[in-house]
């Protein structure tokens, strides 16, 4: 599993809707690989909160949310590595 396929099944995966084959492969995933763990922690808190909130179950279209923001930052992690190893241009600071 890479990082691409387990955010991919990230909001199945908090919803325990995966099978727990798919679980284990995530969950050693999380293992080594902090990005992720990262991934999973905040939209842990962020179903917790509507889940206090609502008292009930996620509704569906925060799960499709949850799904653009995974892609989009999986996005701009593929943005940020680097391609090749080109010369360091200088960096935007923040
Ligand atoms: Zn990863």
């Amino acid at each position: 599993m890479n990082c691409r396929r387990i955010l991919g099944s990230l909001t199945d995966y908090l919803h325990g809707e995966t099978g727990v084959k798919v679980c284990e492969e995530i969950d050693r995933h999380l293992d080594g690989c902090k990005k992720c763990r990262i991934h999973v922690d905040s939209m842990r808190q962020i179903i917790t909160l509507y889940q206090r909130w609502r008292d009930d179950t996620i509704p569906k279209d925060i799960s499709i949310r949850l799904k653009q923001v995974i892609a989009e930052e999986a996005r701009k992690a593929d943005a940020r590595k680097p391609r090749k190893a080109s010369k360091t241009r200088k960096r935007p600071k923040r």
